[in-house]
C-alpha cells in the first residue's frame, strides 16, 4: 500500500486566502452592485517592459531558424545572463559575486522551498513573525517541525516576532539556530534592513556556523541610498548567506517566471562526519538533477531589464507602485491610522485601529467601504492587530480606495 508524506497534514491548509476570497464573495453576492477594489494581492498590475517584450520576441524568432536555435540550455542558467547580473547586481555595488556563483531559475518561491533539499533534517530554523509563508510551509512539508498549535506555530520553529515596538526587525536570538530566514525590503511589513543591522546577522551566523537565506524580491524597490541591496555588501557574508532574488517584482515577470538564486563558491556547512562541504557543489548537483533551466525566450526577456532602456523602463514601474505607496501612507495617516513600510516597499503595514482585530478590521473596510487588504494575523501570530496594504495596483483604483477609506470610513 503506498503511503503519502504525513508532513503534509500538518500544514494550516491554505488558510489566508481562500479564507479572503470567501468572504469577498459573500458580500459580493449579498451586494452585487458594490465596486469593490483589491488591495490584498502581492501581484504587480502593469505590463512588460517594453524592451523585455521585444527581447522575447526575437528570441522567438531565434527559435524559429535552425542556425539560432536552441535546445535545453544550462540547467544554472546562460552565461550571458549570469554575467549581466554579476556585473549590475552585484560587482557594480561592490559585492564579490561571480557569474558561476549565479542560478537562474523560474522562481524564487521555487527557490527558497527547493534550498532545503541540500540541507540537514536537524537543523535549528529562525523564521520571522509574521513572515511569507513559504518559508514555513516548506518546512513544514520536509518534515523539520511539529504539528502547529491553534495560533497557527509548529512546533520546533524558532520565531522571532517583528512589531512596531522593534521597528519591524528582529531581535538577534539569544540561542543558536542554524538557519536564518530574512526577507528585506519586506513582506509584509514594508520594513528595511540597514547595513548596521545585516552586519549583526552576518556575525551572529559566523560565530555559529549558521546560514542566512536572505530574499531581497524586493530590492529594487530601495530609494535610500543607505540601505543595502544585497546582502553581500556586507563583509563575511560570502562565508554565511544565500541570497534569492527575482525578476518578479521588479520587471513584473509574475507570470513570466525568471529569478535566481546566488551560492557564493566560500559558503560551507557540515556533513554528517563533521567535514565541510561547499553548498555551492551541492545547489549545482541539485539543479542539474533535479531541474532542466529557464526557457531561452524568458532568460532573453530577463537579460533585457539590464539594458540600458530595460533599466528605464523598470525604473518608471518601480516608481509608479512607489507613489502608489506614498498616496496610501499618505492618506491612511491623514485618516489617523499608524502606518508602516511602503517607503522603499510595496507594502504598507497598518496597526488596526481601536484594537480591532486584523480579520474584524478587513470586514469593517469591506464591509463599509468596499476595499479589499490582507489581514496581518494571515501572516504569523505576531501579525494580529496588523493589516497590509499592497501598492501593486492601478493609480485610479488606489486614489478611489483612499478617497473612500479618508471621505467615509469612521475611524477611531
Ligand atoms: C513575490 C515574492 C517572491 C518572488 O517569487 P517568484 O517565485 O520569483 O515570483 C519571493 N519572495 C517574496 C517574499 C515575495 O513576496
Amino acid at each position: 500500500m503506498a503511503s503519502i508524506n504525513d508532513n503534509y497534514l500538518k500544514l494550516k491548509a491554505g488558510y489566508l486566502f481562500p479564507e479572503i476570497a470567501r468572504r469577498v464573495n459573500a458580500f459580493t453576492s449579498a451586494n452585487p452592485n458594490a465596486q469593490v477594489i483589491k488591495l490584498g494581492i502581492g501581484d504587480v498590475t502593469e505590463p512588460l517592459p517594453l524592451a523585455c517584450r521585444q527581447a522575447m520576441a526575437k528570441a522567438i524568432d531565434d527559435m524559429g531558424d535552425r542556425q539560432t536555435f536552441k535546445g535545453y540550455g544550462p540547467e544554472q542558467g546562460y552565461a550571458w545572463l549570469r554575467e549581466k547580473i554579476a556585473q549590475h547586481d552585484f560587482q557594480a555595488r561592490g559585492c564579490e559575486v561571480s557569474a558561476e556563483e549565479i542560478f537562474i531559475s523560474d522562481g524564487s518561491k521555487c527557490d527558497t522551498g527547493n534550498i532545503l533539499d541540500i540541507f540537514g533534517k536537524n537543523n535549528t530554523i529562525a523564521v520571522t513573525d509574521p513572515v511569507y509563508p513559504v518559508y514555513v510551509d516548506t518546512n513544514v512539508m520536509a518534515g523539520h517541525t511539529g504539528d502547529a498549535n491553534e495560533k497557527g506555530e509548529y512546533g520546533g520553529l524558532v520565531y522571532l516576532p517583528i512589531s512596531a515596538e522593534n521597528e519591524f526587525t528582529a531581535a538577534i536570538p539569544s540561542q543558536k539556530v542554524d538557519l536564518i530566514y530574512l526577507c528585506f525590503p519586506n513582506n509584509p511589513t514594508g520594513a528595511t534592513a540597514t547595513k548596521a543591522y545585516l552586519k549583526e546577522w552576518v556575525d551572529y551566523a559566523l560565530a555559529h556556523g549558521s546560514i542566512i537565506f536572505f530574499d531581497a524580491a524586493y530590492e529594487a524597490f530601495i530609494t535610500d541610498p543607505t540601505l543595502p541591496h544585497s546582502i553581500y555588501e556586507i563583509e563575511g557574508a560570502r562565508n554565511c548567506a544565500i541570497e534569492f532574488r527575482s525578476f518578479s517584482k521588479n520587471a513584473g515577470f509574475t507570470g513570466t517566471r525568471c529569478a535566481f538564486t546566488v551560492v557564493p563558491k566560500t559558503l560551507t556547512a557540515k556533513a554528517a562526519d563533521g567535514s565541510d562541504v561547499e553548498l555551492w557543489k551541492l545547489w549545482n548537483r541539485r539543479q542539474s538533477t533535479k531541474f532542466n533551466g529557464v526557457s531561452y525566450i524568458i532568460q532573453r526577456g530577463a537579460e533585457a531589464v539590464y539594458s540600458p532602456k530595460g533599466q528605464a523602463q523598470v525604473q518608471e514601474l518601480i516608481a509608479f507602485y512607489l507613489e502608489n505607496a506614498r498616496i496610501i501612507r499618505e492618506k491612511l495617516a491623514a485618516a489617523g491610522l499608524m502606518v508602516y513600510g511602503g517607503v522603499n516597499a510595496p507594502y504598507v503595514w497598518v496597526k488596526t485601529p481601536d484594537g480591532l482585530s486584523s480579520w474584524d478590521f478587513f470586514d469593517k473596510l469591506l464591509h463599509t467601504v468596499n476595499v479589499v487588504g490582507t489581514p496581518g494575523s494571515g501572516f504569523g501570530a505576531a501579525g494580529e492587530g496588523y493589516f497590509r496594504i499592497s501598492a501593486f495596483n492601478s493609480r485610479e483604483n488606489v486614489e478611489e480606495a483612499m478617497e473612500r477609506i479618508t471621505s467615509t470610513l469612521k475611524l477611531g
